[in-house]
């Protein structure tokens, strides 16, 4: 009988800041049992990866499976905004069913596992009375566990009190399991309504003991400053690293005597900040004429700060955003653009900000990374640096999730006639 399960020959592994190492991974039931540089027993698989770029798998910090797969459904968002889609989709989403939800959410899981995507932190609009989606995600959750973690946000997308019943509703998702509570305080009939609603966030959260990842100032309005009440919600409770702020584009418009002065109480408050370049760049700034503002936060400025930075693919072919696979090195060539974050340290720091940043954000440290004893979820990449995994963009070639090869993929391969 082998010695382990699995032998990856001569990865080329990131070792914490240090430059890479060739390195022999040894897996046995699930788990990264030895790391050496050399591993002389035998297994019943034995990968010779020579040289490739073997990392910890890439973290989505932010979709929305409820809408993903439905760009078109029932027509195309013709203006491009935030607003329209979000009328899309309050008609699409009359139509949902447990089957619709669970058929198109796995579908993208798919999509995202095979581009080498081992954890998924998804948004689940909680703001229609059967809560459909919400069952739908938690369902899925549990139906993909062995090869994929999912986290379920509880998203009230058309706010916490701007509607009636939407608050109950919230409170309701997190009694079925939601993992984590979400808002949208810019979207609130009121500033008033907004900032009580970010109030409200905490106490559930602090009540059902739960994470926080809020829709905070998506929208071009340099006057929207509710990024401002997180902190500060974050300094009086101590919650800090277990609450993020997702899109925070306001924030890329903000004068920069008040940025300077938020970014203080940002690194004092040490939440995290989850950018989605390919979407903001795409639906903000339409009512710019020119200069035409890019609509993303200050990614670049914040992980300069020391603060946690992920990004996230957002959506994928739904009412808001009709492109994309779900790559997220996509996202993270998207932030590398329009981030300006083209200097070799910057753009190393964007593919870390799909990976080890991310599960930093969805707090799953204890199951995540190239470590003896943690779970053997890992993908192998055919280049031999971040800088190419950026510019190439290619799927995997192997991904392996808690110790079981989930995909292989052929690179492509072209000949000159
Ligand atoms: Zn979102």
């Amino acid at each position: 009988m082998s010695d382990y399960d699995l032998l990856l020959r001569q990865a080329k592994v990131k070792m914490g800041t240090d430059d890479s190492e060739l390195l022999d991974i040894a897996i046995k039931n699930g788990r990264i049992v030895e790391i050496a540089s050399t591993i002389n027993n035998d297994a019943s698989v034995t990968l010779d990866v020579y040289g490739k770029l073997t990392s910890p798998p890439f973290v989505e910090s932010h979709i929305h499976l409820d809408s993903a797969l439905t760009a078109g459904e029932p027509r195309w968002n013709q203006s491009g905004t935030l607003f329209e889609g979000i009328q899309i989709w309050s008609e699409r989403k009359q139509n949902l069913s447990l089957e619709d939800i669970k058929t198109r959410a796995i579908a993208t899981l798919r999509q995202q596992a095979e581009q080498g995507i081992l954890f998924v932190r998804t948004h689940a609009d909680v703001s229609e009375p059967q809560l459909i989606a919400l069952q739908g995600l938690l369902e899925v959750r549990d139906i993909v566990k062995d090869w994929i973690t999912v986290q379920v946000v509880a998203f009230p997308q058309d706010g916490i009190f701007s509607n009636p019943g939407n608050e109950a509703l919230l409170e309701k998702a997190l009694q079925m399991g939601a993992d984590v509570v979400g808002g949208i305080p810019h979207y609130e009939l009121t500033r008033e309504y907004g900032v009580k609603s970010v109030e409200r966030i905490f106490e559930l959260a602090s009540e059902y003991d739960r994470l926080i990842d809020i829709h905070c100032d998506e929208v071009d309005d340099e006057q929207s400053r509710f990024l401002e009440v997180v902190a500060a919600c974050s300094i009086r409770t101590g919650m800090s690293t277990r609450v993020s702020a997702s899109h925070t584009t306001a924030f890329g418009s903000y004068n920069n005597a008040y940025a300077f002065k938020l970014m203080g109480f940002l690194q004092r408050a040490q939440i995290n900040f989850i950018a989605n370049p390919l979407i903001n760049i795409t639906l903000q700034g339409r009512a710019d004429t020119y200069p035409k503002r890019r609509g993303v936060t200050r990614v670049k400025e914040l992980w300069q700060n020391g603060l946690n930075v992920s990004l996230g693919h957002d959506c994928i072919q739904d009412p808001w955003y009709s492109l994309g696979t779900g790559n997220m090195l996509d996202v993270a060539h998207m932030a590398v653009h329009v981030c300006q974050m083209t200097g070799m340290p910057e753009i190393n720091a964007c593919y870390d900000m799909v990976t080890v940043n991310g599960a930093k954000t969805l707090h799953v440290e204890d199951k995540y990374g190239i470590e003896v004893g943690k779970p053997a979820s890992l993908i192998v990449l055919d280049i031999d640096s971040y800088y190419d995994a950026i510019r190439y963009r290619s799927k995997p070639l192997y991904v392996i999730s808690q110790g079981k090869i989930l995909t292989h993929t052929t690179p492509e391969v072209t000949k000159w006639l």
